[in-house]
Parts: C-alpha cells; sequence; structure tokens
C-alpha cells in the first residue's frame, strides 16, 4: 500500500473556498460540505479520484507540510474554466485515554475554519480504487460509512449520468450519526434520489440511535437486513464490493457478511475471491 510520504507534493495549486456549510447540528460531530474552486485549469480532477491539502509548517516529523487527503464527492464541473470540486470533511479529534487531553486533527480543524473567500493548497488529483468496470451488467455494493458516502455519490451520479444504460444492480449502504442521516438522500439536497427510480439503484442508510449518538451505526443490521439479495449477489462472479469510510467499519463488515454467509471462514474465502479478481477495494482512514 501506498505511503502519504509517496505522493507529490511538488506540484501544488491554489484553491479557493466558494462555498462552506455545516451539514450536520450543532450538538454533533461536524462534518461540512465545501465547494473549492482551483486557480489553474490544467487541474483535471475526475470521479474516482481524492486530492490532497497541504498546510505548511504543521508537518509531523520535520516536515514542512501536513498532508492529508479528501474524496471527491460530485461530477467534475469548471467554471470560467476553473475546476470547482466538492467534498465533505469531518472535524477529527480526540481525547488521550491517558492524560485525558484533547488533540485535533490538523487538517480537518483547517478545512473546517476555512471561511469563504480564503485560499487553500491542494496537490493531486491521485486515484481512488473505485474504477467502473466496463461490463455493465456488474452488481455493484457500495458501502460507506460517514464522510465515506462522499466517493459514491460521485459513482453512483458518474455511472447513471455519462455511462448509462447500466444492467447491474447498484446497492448503496449508507452509514451515519443521527445528524448526517439524509445527507444526499433527502428531497432538499437528494441528488442520489433522483436515481431511485432508476430500476437497478437502491439506497439503505443505517442510523447511530438517538438519543445515544455515540453508540455504534448499525450498518452491519442494515446490510444483514438484505441478507437473502447480498447472498444472491455474492453469488455471482461479476458483483465489486467498494468500502470507504472510518477504520472501525472494517470489523463491522467482517461481522456482517460472516453473518450472512453462515461462518467467517466461508466470508473470508469469498472475500479472497473478491480480492484476488480485483473486485474488492476499499479507502480506509
Ligand atoms: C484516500 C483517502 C480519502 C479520504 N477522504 C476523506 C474525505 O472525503 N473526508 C474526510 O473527512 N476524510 C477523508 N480522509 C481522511 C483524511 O485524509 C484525514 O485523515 C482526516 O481528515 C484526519 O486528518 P487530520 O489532519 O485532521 O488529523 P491528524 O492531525 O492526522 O490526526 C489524526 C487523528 O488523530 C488524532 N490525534 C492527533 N494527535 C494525536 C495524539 N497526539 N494522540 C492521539 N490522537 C491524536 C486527531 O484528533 C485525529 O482524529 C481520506 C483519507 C484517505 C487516505
Amino acid at each position: 500500500m501506498a505511503h502519504l510520504a509517496d505522493f507529490d507534493i511538488d506540484v501544488k495549486y491554489k484553491a479557493k473556498v466558494k462555498k462552506t456549510e455545516r451539514l450536520t447540528p450543532a450538538d454533533t460531530e461536524e462534518v461540512r460540505e465545501i465547494l473549492l474552486e482551483v486557480k489553474q485549469p490544467d487541474f483535471e480532477v475526475q470521479v474516482d479520484q481524492s486530492f490532497g491539502v497541504l498546510i505548511k509548517g504543521a508537518g509531523d516529523f520535520g516536515n514542512e507540510f501536513h498532508h492529508r487527503f479528501y474524496s471527491v464527492a460530485d461530477l467534475p464541473s469548471k467554471e470560467g474554466g476553473n475546476p470547482q470540486i466538492t467534498f465533505l470533511v469531518k472535524r477529527c479529534s480526540y481525547v488521550d485515554e491517558f492524560n485525558g487531553e484533547l488533540y485535533h486533527g490538523i487538517a480537518s480543524n483547517y478545512l473546517c475554519d476555512r471561511k469563504v473567500g480564503d485560499e487553500v493548497t491542494i496537490t493531486g488529483p491521485f486515484d481512488l480504487p473505485f474504477v467502473v468496470p466496463e461490463d455493465k451488467t456488474s452488481n455493484l455494493i457500495l458501502i460507506g460509512l460517514g464522510t465515506g458516502i462522499a466517493p459514491f455519490r460521485a459513482f453512483v451520479k458518474h455511472i447513471y449520468k455519462n455511462v448509462k444504460d447500466w444492467k447491474g444492480k447498484i446497492r448503496l449502504f449508507y452509514g451515519a450519526r443521527s445528524g448526517l442521516e439524509l445527507l444526499y438522500l433527502n428531497d432538499k439536497d437528494g441528488d442520489l434520489t433522483n436515481y431511485y427510480d432508476e430500476a437497478t439503484f437502491e439506497a439503505f442508510h443505517a442510523l447511530s440511535p438517538r438519543p445515544h449518538m455515540s453508540d455504534p451505526i448499525e450498518l452491519d443490521t442494515a446490510i444483514e437486513n438484505r441478507a437473502a439479495e447480498i447472498i444472491e449477489m455474492l453469488s455471482k462472479s461479476n458483483t465489486h464490493i467498494f468500502v470507504a469510510g472510518y477504520e472501525k467499519i472494517s470489523g463491522m463488515l467482517d461481522k456482517a457478511f460472516s453473518n450472512i454467509l453462515g461462518s467467517k471462514e466461508k466470508w473470508e474465502t469469498r472475500k479472497a475471491e473478491l480480492v484476488a479478481g480485483k473486485k474488492w477495494a476499499e479507502i480506509i482512514y
């Protein structure tokens, strides 16, 4: 797996914050949708890509920059020739169990604090592993946790708008804290709901149960509730599984798929086949 330090940060671009909107209520974890305008027209970003954000003077181990990745959350567009990038960012912080101190994630806090008109330095674009299969009868199981919905929003829009005539099933599973429940899936901002009448598309969300917002998001339950269809999809050789989101998603999915297939061993074997056939792709952060 590539290390962050392996990515090229010599080519840098200036981008301006055009919009920044908090998507979650004030009493929940902060997730913002930010729109950047890149000042150089030659920054060609596509669906299935991420870009880097560089923060000078904040690098670890004496590095000049702190560098972090963010996934493109919408189809690429241009205004006045300048590329526009939409992305989601969660403000990260962590309380150290030993000393009780609060540590703030550098890039996420920097981005959440930017105001309209502020300039940020970006790198990339860099490829994500989510490639649209050439075979339009392929089935896709897309699983996003929290901001992990971002790449799949762009991906689903791309398939139905640009690739067209998709024949395989697309099933999107999305887990979030309660404040984010309807992100992209409600009537107001619901650009994914545009695809609900596509015969091949269905989306399912799982929430953390209120009032205990810190309870685990029941993404595994949402997946297990669709067991029959998932077993049917997994029995086909042209089914792909793409996963994006926070680290805890891995254990959650292993548990859910093991339950669905009847044992841990059966899931490990099927997952190994998916990985070997390049039909499993993930970004975990
Ligand atoms: C391909 C890819 C795509 C991604 N896409 C997105 C996306 O679309 N949206 C998104 O929000 N994120 C995305 N990420 C994650 C993102 O790149 C960052 O990792 C995330 O925003 C946290 O970065 P940071 O600089 O804020 O935190 P860092 O400063 O790197 O800190 C990381 C975490 O550790 C905690 N921490 C800091 N110091 C300490 C300490 N001393 N002890 C204990 N804990 C500490 C911080 O609070 C934070 O939670 C993606 C990652 C990858 C690899």
